[in-house]
Formats: structure tokens, sequence, C-alpha cells
């Protein structure tokens, strides 16, 4: 499948000429590989974007209450459409009327290892851990930082999903980024910073 196959519902839910989204046809630095970025969005509901690169797309996941570095919880992540690698450049506003209308914000980025792939007895592709229903990747983020999994529980329409730390030596349920680092990795703006300077 190409990338504008895996792109099609993503590009169904849009008109590029209203939104300021990219379509995925910019010019991209194309070497980069296992790419993460978590985008805060403040759309009907607030919620947390995470999307992990698989090749030439980021496969995504909208986490309602954004991820935890406590072990001990457990975040609904519900599975979305695959969006374009350009998606992780884009921080601003969505217009009204738009699918996700809302304002967008870089919350964390970095790269990530699949965990998966690296177990002798295992050794999935992340392509393979999607269709398994079972993800684990270590991120190296600028605020998350460690080992987290991702376990399908319901293949619906939209695909249920649990986002839940590992135990491992990034664990720590004191700390509450979602909370304590709330702007962005990009800009060092708050949501409402962005909204008030595209609205200006
Ligand atoms: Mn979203």
């Amino acid at each position: 499948m190409g990338q504008s196959d895996k792109l099609a519902e993503y590009r169904r839910k849009r008109d590029f000429h209203l939104t300021s989204e990219p379509s995925g046809k910019e010019k991209i630095d194309g070497r980069k590989k296992n790419q993460f970025v978590i985008q805060k969005h403040d759309a009907s509901n607030l919620h947390y974007d995470l999307r992990l690169q698989v090749d030439d797309v980021f496969a995504s996941w909208a986490v309602p209450k954004g991820p935890s570095l406590d072990p001990d919880d457990r975040q609904l992540a519900i599975r979305t459409e695959d969006h374009p690698l350009q998606y992780g450049n884009f921080e601003g506003v969505i217009e009204e009327g738009n699918y996700g209308a809302g304002t967008v914000m870089i919350w964390d980025r970095g790269s990530f290892t699949n965990l998966r792939a690296q177990k002798e007895e295992d050794g999935s592709s992340l392509k393979q851990s999607l269709k398994d229903g079972k993800v684990e990747v270590w991120l190296e983020g600028e605020k998350l930082e460690g080992g987290y999994v991702l376990i399908r529980t319901d293949q619906g329409e939209d695909e249920q999903w649990l986002l839940k730390k590992l135990k491992d030596e990034k664990a720590d349920g004191r700390r509450k980024p979602v909370n304590s680092q709330p702007r962005s990795v990009e800009s060092g703006r708050t949501l409402q910073e962005i909204k008030a300077e595209a609205n200006a």
C-alpha cells in the first residue's frame, strides 16, 4: 500500500482548501525513522493524540486523559486514522466547521524503539504488533521516556485500546507531566496562546 492509500481516510475527512492541516503532499525530511509525536488537541473534547511512525505514516490514537508515568494507570486510547508524517510539525488552529476543529499543540516528540522487535522470542515488527493488537515501545521524548504498552480491547468501528506505562526505571507515579508540563515543546506556548495568536 502506498502512502496515498493509507491516507485515504485522513484525506476523506478533510478539505485542504478549508483546513490549515497538512495534506501529506508537502516536502518532508524522508530519512527520519521511528518518530513519535503527542499532540494536545482541544477539540470538542480535550485529548492527546499519540502518533507512532510506521514507515511513511503515523499510526494514531486519541488518549482523552493523556499519557501517565504511573504503571498502575490504564488510559483509554481510541485508534484514529493514519496521519501523514507532515502532521508531526503541525501546531495551530483547525478552523470551525472542519473535522477536529480546535487548537493543536505539539506537546511532546522524539523517537521510539519497538520493544517487541528486540525480544528474541517475539521479534514482531510494528506492523505485526498493530495487527496483533499489542504494541510495546520505548519512548525517548522531551517529556516522556520509557516503555509503554498499547493493548487493543475492542475491535469495533472505533478500535479501543488501553495505554499503560511499563514498570521500568522511568516509571514515576508522582510526576504528572500532563499537569506540570502543559506547554508546547515546539514553541513553548500554551493552548490559549496558540489560539490567541491564530486569531490575531
Ligand atoms: Mn485529535
